[in-house]
């Protein structure tokens, strides 16, 4: 609960010790067993509530504990658009954080992938990431072939053979702070029709990362990637946004889409995102993360964008 004078931490008598240990610029408080009922009996005037948090049947009771005096504001994202400008040491955080799955990529470049099942590779992605002392920022996406034309593929039980092509998207959360990182990889050689396929994403991408600086039109950032796109006559494969803000979780703002409002800010850290998805055949997706920056940005994936091979 945030007021003009005061900053409460409400949790149950489960937290209180880890909540004095680790809560920061708040003050702890033992919530009574209803806490939603002791949040309420706290409130008073206009009180702003995330609305794209509370679930309705939350909204509702709190409408009822907190009676006549009390007037219910929706106030989503107000925190999340505070959130959209890192400060240096949420930089930092973020940098470490896609330092450490660089790393993990460099060992699956090493390990490889053809005659593993995407399973075993994913597994071994998060594995890898937890050895580092991190967490997986979300589920790794393994998918080979057919299966890369699927955007948010889920990894399955199945070989990934050789000369295809492996979309594998993959972040670390570390001290809070998560990446993100796309890389499509060939498992051999594959066919000019698919090397044209990965070249044209590869240029839609670095055009894009071009057009990233403070002040730069979230919109038009976007476009820039699918402007090279569109004019191979592939427009309608890259059915999604050019990218999304990253921070305390894997998906936050600003959305640089076709459209989004607004402009980029030094200090916001988005991905770079574009793709390729042909239905039955395969997919390409080249992502890195990067630091807006006044005259550019700073990238924050190294791991090569040129077409990496692995066995
Ligand atoms: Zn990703
Ligand atoms: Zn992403």
């Amino acid at each position: 609960v945030v007021t003009r004078d005061d900053r409460l931490f409400l949790t149950d008598f489960r937290y209180v010790e880890q909540a004095e240990e680790q809560v920061r610029g708040f003050e702890p408080v033992r919530a009574e067993r209803d806490m939603l009922a002791d949040l309420a009996g706290r409130l008073s005037g206009r009180a702003g509530f995330e609305d794209h948090h509370l679930t309705v049947k939350a909204f509702r009771k709190l409408e009822d504990k907190a009676g006549d005096g009390v007037e219910l504001v929706a106030a989503g994202e107000v925190v999340e658009g505070l959130r959209e400008v890192k400060d240096p040491a949420e930089l930092a955080a973020m940098a470490a954080a896609a330092e450490l799955a660089d790393a993990v990529y460099e060992e699956l470049r090493e390990r490889g992938m053809a005659g593993r099942t995407e399973l075993d590779v994913a597994r071994e992605l998060e594995r890898s990431l937890r050895d580092r002392g991190a967490e997986p920022a979300f589920p790794p996406i393994v998918a080979a072939g057919s299966h890369g034309a699927r955007p948010h593929a889920e990894p399955r039980d199945v070989e990934i053979p050789r000369d295809t092509l492996v979309v594998v998207d993959m972040g670390a959360q570390l001290d809070g702070y998560c990446s993100d990182c796309t890389r499509t990889f060939a498992t051999g050689s594959i066919d000019d029709a698919a090397l044209e396929v990965y070249e044209l994403v590869r240029r839609a991408q670095e055009t894009a990362l071009e057009a990233v600086r403070a002040g730069a039109a979230c919109r038009e950032v976007d476009g820039a990637a699918r402007d090279v796109i569109e004019e191979t006559g592939h427009g309608e494969l890259f059915g999604h946004g050019l990218g999304h803000g990253v921070g305390l979780e894997v998906h936050e703002g600003p959305r640089l889409t076709k459209t989004a409002e607004g402009e980029l800010q030094a200090g916001n850290t988005v991905t770079v995102e574009p793709g390729v998805y042909l239905p039955g055949e395969y997919g390409v997706r080249i992502e890195d993360l990067v630091a807006v920056t006044d005259d550019g940005c700073d990238v924050m994936t190294p791991f090569p964008k040129t077409l990496v091979s692995v066995d």
